[in-house]
């Protein structure tokens, strides 16, 4: 079976910087698992999301998702690629402060053309699904910031993606909201067979996804299925603090 993402020998170097970030990362996906990427600030956690959700390009080395590579889409088919196939969350959560939370969550529907009354009412189903159907037409300056990932997660499954990238998605969260945040991603990979790909640097959060890739000055140093040995959250706090 070909996995959800697979990622070979990948390198990233920024320019004007004299080393690589990336420095050949490999290892792949099944469709439905629930991964965790931890590594201290700067081991290049982001980057290696940025490359898999297609949002940057790497320096060597492929992405695949579902068998097919990144360097073989064109920009603007790696963009529809982006809105159809890969929902993002992000630490701080990016939504439009002039839009509605259903406005928002309907926003990959409208960029792929579909018309507006339709991507609002998925948008509407979307809230539903993460407990905010009551928050439909109020802006995200209305709302807590666990309401606004929730609506963040809503905009990320909004069109039924095959992936979620989640960055620090409980970062800028209280402990019982980010407990909150990573039950709806955990019940995305679970209920609904997303494939959830999560950077945290938090072990408790990490310790409710299946699966933890521990990356290092750009490389993975450790790929442990949770519930192994050790894999206790005082075990993954202390892997992480190596
Ligand atoms: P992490 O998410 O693990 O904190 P990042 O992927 O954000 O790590 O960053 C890894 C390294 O790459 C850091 O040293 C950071 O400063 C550098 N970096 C990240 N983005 C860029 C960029 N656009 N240009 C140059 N350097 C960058």
């Amino acid at each position: 079976m070909t996995a959800l993402v697979q990622v070979e020998d990948l390198i990233k170097r920024y320019e004007m910087r004299e080393t690589d970030v990336l420095k050949g990362i490999s290892f792949s996906v099944e469709e439905g698992e629930f991964v965790a990427i931890m590594g201290p600030s700067g081991s290049g956690k982001s980057t290696l999301l940025h490359l898999i959700g297609g949002l940057d390009r790497a320096t060597q080395g492929r992405v695949y998702l579902q068998g097919r590579s990144h360097d073989d889409l064109s920009d603007k088919d790696l963009s529809s690629l982006r809105r159809r196939e890969i929902g993002f969350v992000f630490q701080f959560f990016n939504l439009i402060p002039v839009l509605t939370a259903g406005e928002n969550a309907a926003m990959p529907l409208i960029l792929d053309g579909v018309s507006r009354a339709a991507a609002l009412h998925r948008a509407e189903e979307a809230l539903v699904e993460v407990g905010l159907a009551h928050r439909l037409n109020h802006r995200p300056s209305e709302l807590s910031g666990g309401e606004r990932q929730r609506v963040a997660i809503a905009r990320a499954i909004v069109a039924h993606p095959k992936l979620i990238l989640a960055d620090e998605p409980t970062g800028a969260l209280d402990t019982r909201t980010g407990d909150e945040i990573v039950g709806l991603l955990q019940k995305a990979a679970g209920a609904h067979r997303h494939t959830v790909l999560m950077v945290t640097h938090d072990p408790r959060i990490a310790a409710r996804a299946q699966r933890i890739l521990y990356l290092r000055d750009g490389r993975i140093t450790e790929d442990n299925q949770v519930g192994s040995s050790g894999q206790t959250t005082d075990g993954i706090a202390n892997r992480f603090r190596g």
